[in-house]
């Protein structure tokens, strides 16, 4: 959500006047655009925006700070960074002009921006992203992002086809529609699943893809749409964050693993190469070693493709962040580096299994390694370089694994 934010505060800036600099050293505005979700990476975009402060000595410059850390700090700014001249809050991206312009600290309202009539025209390759619902209602008690981004409001879908075919016309092929939790999307009695069917009906455009969904919302409405058409991806992000169903209770997410398990065996037994990623927390307050391993059992018998893996991060304001059994840090840290371990050799070995299959995969630039290979992405959002032609979508088949990325030929 922050990557498409950042372009499109980048594309409302065009639209004023802005131009692009070259780099950080001779820009007049420099916006640091940071997540909340985790104190490390707020803590890492504190540290850049102090280093950044030095260029301010040396010439007129002005720096702000925009995204949900923005959000979560607002009233403390004055304490946390009293050098900056302005935040941009996640709602207040329209204002942006006028707020830097006036350097201010607009604290005042909390608008619910959906942002129906602006659109991204920054577009970096054949992939890109359609926000389709904005915040989030489902306090899981780890998390900010409710707080910090506020309640659910989807998107009028006359505004998303439009934004869709704004994207199409300027290359974009693969798109991938972007919530919170895209599968709660309501708006003017359409649900998600309807509004992927407009999308397939209205829009040209070849692969549809979604992030995030979470499990509790995922119907087997869905799941069939899913399968009914090709332009539909067979691919999902699906965050489970422990395999113990006690953690899950006191997470508050709303799934049991028996539920989740019925899920990625629906989607398997339709489709045996269908690539299933998630998120996973470790550490979670009370987490016992016996829930841990549950985790660890859970993860081997799912073989994810891909995993993003976290130390549990106490967060302001958030539930869990006043529970008193709160892991201490070494250990969260060990049994983060046992998982991290484990899934990447599972990855390894799904991407290893790639090899002799064939892929057709969309055209995403040249490789950044070697300007003899392409770089491609599959219907399973996996990237794979390969030697061949420059087309827009082809077929590779995977020869090798170097490193953890493919290597194929066009065929
Ligand atoms: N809406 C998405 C993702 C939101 S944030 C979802 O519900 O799946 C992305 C991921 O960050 C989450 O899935 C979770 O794994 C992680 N996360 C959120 N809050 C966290 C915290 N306090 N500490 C550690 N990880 C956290
Ligand atoms: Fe956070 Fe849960 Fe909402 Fe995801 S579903 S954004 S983890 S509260």
């Amino acid at each position: 959500m922050n990557m498409y934010d950042s372009d499109l505060l980048a594309s409302i800036l065009d639209k004023n006047g802005y131009e692009k600099a070259d780099n950080e050293k001779s820009a007049d505005i420099i916006i640091v655009n940071a997540c909340s979700v985790r104190e490390h990476a707020e803590k890492r975009a504190f540290g850049r925006i102090q280093n950044l402060l030095k260029y301010k000595r040396e010439r007129n410059v002005k720096i702000g700070l925009a995204g949900c850390t923005a959000e979560r700090i607002k009233n403390e700014v004055a304490d946390i960074l009293p050098e900056i001249d302005f935040i941009l809050r996640p709602n207040q991206y329209n204002k942006a002009p006028y707020i830097i312009k006036n350097s201010k600290f607009d604290i005042s309202e909390y608008d619910t921006a959906t942002y129906n009539g602006l659109y991204n025209n920054r577009i970096h390759s054949g992939t890109n992203f359609i926000p389709v619902i904005r915040g989030c209602n489902n306090f899981c008690t780890y998390c900010i992002v409710p707080y910090t981004r506020g309640r659910e409001r989807s998107r009028d879908s006359d505004d998303i086809i439009n934004e869709i075919n704004f994207q199409y016309n300027k290359g974009v092929i693969d798109i991938t529609l972007l919530g919170q939790n895209v599968n709660s999307y309501k708006h003017n009695h359409l649900d998600f699943p309807d509004l992927v069917k407009k999308i397939l009906q209205e829009t040209s455009i070849p692969r549809i893809r979604f992030l995030t969904s979470h499990p509790k919302d995922l119907n087997d409405k869905l799941i069939d749409l899913i399968f009914s058409d090709k332009r539909v991806c067979k691919s999902l992000h699906l965050p489970v964050q422990s395999g113990s169903d006690r953690i899950l209770t006191k997470m508050n997410r709303g799934y049991r693993i028996s539920k989740y398990r019925l899920i990625i065996n629906k989607l398997r037994s339709a489709d045996n190469k269908f690539v299933l990623t998630t998120d996973l927390i470790v550490g979670f307050p009370g987490e016992k070693k016996e829930d841990y391993n549950m985790t660890l059992d859970f993860i081997k018998e799912t073989r994810y493709d891909f995993a993003y893996m976290f130390k549990y991060s106490p967060r302001e304001e958030t539930p869990a962040s006043k529970l008193n059994n709160q892991i201490p840090e070494d250990i969260k840290s060990e049994r983060l580096n046992n998982l991290i371990n484990i899934q990447n050799k599972i990855s390894f070995k799904k991407n290893f299994e790639m090899i002799g299959n064939t892929y057709e995969v969309f055209f995403e630039g040249k490789s950044k390694r070697n300007i003899n290979e392409n770089c491609g992405r599959t219907d399973g959002n996996k990237v794979i370089i390969y030697k061949g032609s420059i087309k827009p979508v082809t077929n590779v088949i995977v020869k090798s694994i170097k490193g953890n990325t493919p290597y194929g030929v066009e065929i």
